[in-house]
């Protein structure tokens, strides 16, 4: 650094001197339930932090305060963003790939990033930081990751007062790590989903090291809360419940790179959910890899109960849950959903084989005969449910007859949608060990007739739509066409209605007029304002 109050860099503050600053808070008052189980709640072995007590006392330490315009500023008015770039007014660019998690986490990047004082870049190519969400699932998203990389290296050469971050799953992963330092030294930093709330330290270590600053954490020491989140524009906003899974399905990578499980306290996720209706957020997503694991440690307190404290949050009109795990799905759980108005009628039941051999490799902990009676719980205490689920083929020693009985699950549940994967062997996953016989031809020709029937199945689901009225959030614009705005219904189904931006985000009616495999066209019934 040439220049800005990082001259004095030897009395930068040490690695731990953030972490000195710790913060517990109590539950929120006014929920009587959560406050008797206030005992219970202490018991929770990961301590809980506030996100503005640390950053304020790294900030301290180097001079800065946040300012009434809610940016980190020194004495002299310049913002943290512009000390450490030594330049006016830097902007930065963070690009997501992955789940709703990862996009949630990179709304808190963001949201840290705007409190330091970086403006907001269309691309990567106008900003002067870029951070890179990585995902760790798939081999095709870990490539796309790791090719923007590559990419950026020339971004770096033609402007290389740029700094380039790496953080995410992937990150998590030491041979990431590895292969960033020897194939990728323009990199300046790389981190992991376990200290992303640590960006402002992060960002300073960029910018005064000289090498790449690696500082990935196994695990995560604490649960950080009330971080600055840049949301996404609308009435939707997505809200953690549950970092991390504890299940090891024998395929994935996501409890190497997320950690054990994690609930967060409800009076925080209640207060979140608070705030968030008095900005004006109407729906929510409860978030996590396994959302109806939540719970643990916390002295019974369990996801229905949880979905039924965000349901008299006043404001908030529908709540949506993602992803829910088959195994950890009660029938105590549907009836909760059934009964709570607010709570929007999508099953998202990731199912992943029909077989119960295939079903056991992947150590999912239920056979098919109980996922379909978790569906018939479904279909009778929310007949009218849309159900989706998410399925692998190919996965190690599928024979034939395990895909047929794949096949057979999806005729007879009929669900309304599933994202359909070819098996992706991950580094460090028990199946990643194991003999895979299966040709990856008969692999990718399983995944072709699993989508074809898939299809159809959809098509005819959304056919049956076709002359209904139907309950729609109307979203923005659609990306093809200005003049059609996008919609959601209750189950999560895409509608396109003609329209201006006047009539986007607001809750109508749509009367369903045709039916597409992915997709409903329709029309508002609603005058704008009468929903
Ligand atoms: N926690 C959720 C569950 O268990 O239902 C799923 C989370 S995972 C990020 C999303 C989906 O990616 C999984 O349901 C699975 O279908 C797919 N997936 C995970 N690991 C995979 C792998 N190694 N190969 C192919 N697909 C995979
Ligand atoms: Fe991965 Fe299984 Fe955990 Fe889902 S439940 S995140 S598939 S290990």
């Amino acid at each position: 650094m040439a220049e800005g109050p990082f001259a004095h860099a030897a009395s930068a503050p040490s690695p731990g001197a953030v972490g000195r600053a710790r913060a517990a808070r109590g539950t929120r008052p006014g929920h009587d339930r959560l406050r008797a189980e206030g005992a219970a709640l202490q018991r929770l072995e990961i301590p809980v932090v506030a996100y503005e007590a640390r950053a304020q006392a790294f900030m301290a330490e180097l001079g800065f305060s946040l300012g009434a315009d809610g940016v980190w500023r020194d004495r002299a008015g310049r913002s943290y963003a512009e000390a450490l770039a030594g330049r006016g007014r830097p902007t930065a660019f963070v690009r997501t790939w992955g789940c709703q998690m990862n996009e949630a986490d990179s709304e808190a990047l963001l949201g840290q990033l705007l409190q330091m004082g970086f403006g907001e870049a269309g691309s990567a190519e106008e900003a002067d930081l870029v951070l890179l969400n990585t995902c760790a699932v798939r081999g095709t998203a870990a490539e796309h990751a790791l090719g923007e990389v590559g990419r950026l290296k020339e971004l770096k050469r033609e402007r290389p007062h740029v700094r380039l971050a790496v953080c995410g799953c992937l990150t998590q992963m030491p041979e990431t790590v590895a292969y960033l330092r020897e194939r990728a030294p323009h990199v300046d930093l790389v981190f992991g989903t376990h200290n992303l709330h640590d960006l402002p330290r992060l960002l300073y270590r960029a910018y005064v090291e000289e090498a790449m600053t690696v500082d990935v954490w196994e695990a995560a020491p604490e649960t950080v809360e009330h971080l600055p989140v840049r949301r996404a524009p609308g009435l939707k906003a997505w809200v953690n419940v549950i970092y991390g899974c504890d299940k090891h399905c024998t395929y994935c990578i996501v409890p190497r790179t997320r950690g054990r499980e994690r609930s967060r306290r409800p009076g925080d996720v209640l207060a979140e959910v608070e705030a968030l209706a008095a900005q004006g957020y109407q729906e929510v997503t409860l978030l996590g890899q396994n959302v109806n694991a939540y719970g643990k440690g916390l002295g019974g307190y369990d996801f229905a109960d949880l979905l039924r404290d965000v349901a008299r949050v006043p404001g908030i009109r529908w709540i949506r849950y993602t992803t829910s795990h088959p195994r950890d799905f009660t029938r105590r759980l549907v009836e909760t959903i059934a009964s709570e108005p607010k709570v929007c009628e999508h099953f998202h039941l990731p199912v992943q084989s029909g077989s119960d051999h295939v079903l056991r490799w992947m150590n999912r902990g239920y056979t098919r005969a109980s996922y379909l009676r978790l569906i018939e719980w479904v279909r009778e205490l929310v007949p009218h449910a849309t159900i989706t689920t998410d399925i692998i083929v190919g996965f190690p020693r599928e024979t034939e007859a395990d895909f047929r009985e794949t096949l057979s699950l999806v005729e007879e549940v009929g669900f309304d949608n599933a994202f359909t994967f070819v098996y992706s062997p991950r580094a460090g996953t028990a199946a990643a060990r194991w003999e895979d016989p299966v040709p990856a031809e008969v692999k990718h020709e399983r995944l072709a007739r699993l989508n074809e029937l898939q299809y159809a199945i959809s098509r005819r689901k959304n056919e049956a739509l076709v002359g209904r009225t139907v309950e729609v959030l109307v979203e923005g614009p659609s990306r093809k066409d200005p003049h059609v705005l996008t919609a959601r219904t209750r189950g999560n189904r895409l509608v396109l209605v003609p329209g201006g931006p006047e009539q986007a985000w607001r809750f109508a009616r749509a009367r369903i007029a045709a039916a597409e495999t992915w997709t409903l066209r329709g029309e508002l019934v609603d005058a704008p304002g009468a929903a």
